[in-house]
């Protein structure tokens, strides 16, 4: 579907080659095919021209004009700089206390509940933890019962307070619950609505503020492009979340969204979701999505 970019800057500096000399003005021309690679990838524009800008210094800086394989030396830079762009190095979650307390927040249908679920797994199998997963989202009788199937599923208890309309009361209680169990992470699905609302954002904060969580991680569908930003901007200006968790990588966007989100809220991305099971889940590396994004 989408026309790999070290390919293309290889072809394109080939063609120069043959004309003799490669000069600042083809660097920029190569610069261009950068600039439209990560637009193809849903980079929001402005992002991307800064983007660029930033790796022409470098090039000219690093004489790529002079080198021996300049293409490779190109596809060299925009890779590191996407890289250390998106954070350099994988961030993990905080989960030293004990009860640590972990809160999902995001919009409805993003992947939350899902989320919850693979994190709650791959703390159990992987970091020898004890999770609780919490059923906060007091709108959607089916999420409470999505997460009771998903926690089933995986072995991991599932705090629910049928019938009751109080996230705080139900995070506070299940806090509880936790600390009696032995459960040492507590992980805390939220509701979610179509699009930003007010009432929305102050039941969270409420939560928030009731449970002083340990991590706020912020789910968002990466396939929604732009709006993927808005959102997570929206998010970020009220809770002032810790990671970013970018779901529905298996399917066919290039993750542009990672870039532009860390661009704009400047938080790490943690984990990705690559697929509806529960093992479907990834941490985040920059260098990976920096191949991703370039193709
Ligand atoms: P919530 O409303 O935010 O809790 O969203 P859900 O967890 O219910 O997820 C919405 C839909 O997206 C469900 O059908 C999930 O199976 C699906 N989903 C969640 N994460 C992923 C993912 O990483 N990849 C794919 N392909 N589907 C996902």
């Amino acid at each position: 579907m989408f026309e790999n970019l070290s390919e293309k800057l290889e072809r394109s500096f080939k063609l120069l080659k043959g004309q003799g000399k490669i000069t600042e003005i083809n660097v920029a021309e190569t610069l261009k095919e950068v600039r439209r690679a990560l637009l193809d990838a849903d980079v929001n524009f402005k992002i991307a021209k800064t983007f660029t800008e930033a790796v022409k210094e470098k090039a000219l800086g690093q004489d790529v004009l002079t080198a021996v394989k300049p293409q490779q030396m190109m596809v060299k830079i925009v890779h590191d700089e996407l890289t250390d762009l998106m954070g350099g190095v994988s961030t993990d979650i905080n989960i030293k206390a004990n009860p640590s307390i972990i809160l999902i927040a995001g919009l409805q249908g993003s992947g939350k509940t899902t989320f919850s679920g693979k994190l709650a797994n791959l703390l159990k199998t992987k970091r020898g933890k004890k999770p609780m997963l919490v059923a906060g989202d007091v709108y959607r009788p089916a999420a409470i019962n999505q997460l009771q199937v998903l926690g089933e599923q995986i072995g991991v208890p599932v705090f629910t307070q049928e019938g009751s309309k109080n996230p705080v009361q139900i995070a506070k209680d299940a806090i509880r619950d936790a600390k009696q169990k032995g459960c040492d992470v507590v992980i805390i699905d939220t509701a979610g609505r179509l699009a930003v609302d007010e009432e929305m954002m102050n039941e969270i904060s409420a939560v928030k503020k009731a449970v002083d969580p340990h991590e706020i991680l912020f789910v968002v569908d990466s396939m929604t492009g732009q709006d993927a930003v808005n959102t997570a901007k929206e998010f970020n200006d009220r809770l002032d979340f810790d990671g970013v968790v970018l779901t529905k990588l298996d399917g066919d966007t290039r993750g542009g969204a990672a870039l532009s989100i860390r661009s704009v809220v400047n938080k790490p991305i943690k984990f990705v979701g690559t697929g509806e099971k529960m093992d479907a889940l990834d941490v985040f590396h920059p260098s990976r999505m920096a191949d991703r994004i370039l193709g």
